[in-house]
């Protein structure tokens, strides 16, 4: 590949960029260089293994797992994107996963076995729950699940044995906010690792390792694509666990992001901070307007002044309280509510009823039939979920297109 000294020499000291660069410039810029041609945006390598130069380095790269060897283990263009995500989490290191949820299972493959102990908050995302309550259940590893937002009862649920916390904030449906550095200070203190799953606000919002948090996932499918197109997952942190212990566990379990989805996730995040911002604003001002509609009993967004945690909220997401939020429509029995909530959301024409969120779309829920209808009653009533709670997760559209939507149902209720 000689093409001409000079040329090349200046490609490579634009390859390597400068340090103490910005956030924004981190999230267009960072990936691993481009090829010999020379493409400006990254490249998209769809293959399955890669030529070896000689039998020689071919057995140095597969003994320390370095460049590229076979796809299930590293793909450049999935390289490209776990560079970026970790250049934007502030982290030294990031493995990418074929989902969100994969990205759970490899960390705790990778992290604990049978006798190891999980506490984790019982308001996180309602897959991330099963999979701790009955699939990790039975390897041998027991979850405690706590209050999101009771500091307390994270603490009484340590035990010896405990090796990780596990929280989401702000949660779905209800945007319960927990504090990130005082639960990474009881993980320290007891031995332990903390992991915050970062879907909801992303990097360009909040970043838990800068709180102390160890471990950063992410449901890649959400707001990192952004566009609602692929699955993808990631963890975020260390050296020592990503490199070390989540890089071998991948190479044999076979978790792997495809080139495609990486690419688009890549892709994505350039615009990230763009669309966090307007969505954000949008969601507030939706939020204000259903906070004075006559036929709304309550909102849950955690930029209102009447969000429990609001102070907290601001602090730890960059004043921004994100895109999603809930409210529950006025009504007297469950009965009611329920018709009440189902009127709203079929009365839209814009909005996309479906469960998904950080789509560009504007996507309109029903969670106590959808993403929480596996609970009880009573385990709903529990959580706060009824059946008047109404779930958006704003997209860019209009904001006022988006309130009138709303006002087809709310306006309409008797
Ligand atoms: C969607 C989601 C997940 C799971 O991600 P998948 O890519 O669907 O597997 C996990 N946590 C949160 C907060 C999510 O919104």
């Amino acid at each position: 590949m000689n093409e001409g000294g000079d040329s090349e020499a200046a490609r490579i000291a634009r390859a390597r960029l400068p340090d103490g660069l910005r956030p924004e410039t981190l999230a267009v810029r960072t990936a691993l260089a481009p090829s010999q041609h020379g493409e400006n945006s990254e490249g998209l390598f769809l293959t399955s293994t890669y030529v070896q130069p000689d039998a020689q380095t071919s057995a140095r790269r597969f003994e320390r797992m370095e460049d590229f060897t076979y796809a299930r283990t590293s793909n450049p263009t999935v390289r490209s994107l776990e560079q970026r995500l970790a250049a934007m989490e502030g982290a030294e290191g990031c493995v990418a996963t074929a989902t969100g949820m994969s990205a759970i299972l490899l960390m705790i493959m990778g992290l604990l076995k049978a006798g190891d102990h999980v506490v984790c908050s019982r308001s996180v995302f309602g897959s991330t729950v099963s999979l701790f309550a009955k699939e990790f259940s039975k390897f041998g590893v027991e979850t405690s699940f706590v209050s999101q937002t009771e500091i307390a009862e994270w603490r009484a649920a340590l035990r010896p044995s405990t090796r990780l916390l596990f929280a989401e904030t702000p949660t779905n449906p209800l945007t319960d906010v927990c504090d990130i550095r005082a639960l990474a200070d009881l993980a320290h203190d007891a031995g332990a690792l903390l992991t915050v799953d970062n879907t909801f606000c992303s990097p360009v919002l909040q970043r838990p390792l800068a709180l102390g948090a160890d471990l950063v996932m992410h449901a890649g499918t959400k707001y990192l694509d952004g566009q609602g197109r692929v699955m993808a997952g990631a963890l975020c942190g260390p050296n020592r666990l990503i490199v070390d212990v989540f890089g071998p566990t991948l190479r044999t379990a076979g978790m792997t992001l495809a080139p495609f989805n990486a690419w688009v996730v890549l892709k994505g995040l350039e615009t990230l901070r763009l669309r966090m911002k307007a969505q954000s604003d949008a969601a507030l001002q939706v939020a204000h307007w259903l906070e004075r509609h006559p036929a709304v009993s309550r909102v849950y967004y955690p930029a209102l002044a009447s969000h429990p945690q609001h102070e907290l909220a601001m602090a730890q997401q960059s004043g921004q309280g994100g895109a999603v939020l809930s409210f529950d429509v006025k009504a007297g029995s469950p009965e009611r509510a329920r018709a009440a909530a189902f009127h709203v959301i079929d009365s839209t024409r814009v909005l996309s009823i479906a469960t998904n969120l950080g789509d560009t779309k504007s996507i309109i829920t029903h969670p106590a039939t959808t993403s929480h209808g596996r609970l009880t009653e009573a385990q709903r009533q529990a959580s706060g979920i009824g059946q008047g709670l109404v779930r958006l997760a704003v997209g860019l559209e209009h904001v006022d297109d988006i309130t009138d939507d709303l006002q087809r149902g709310l306006g309409s209720l008797s």
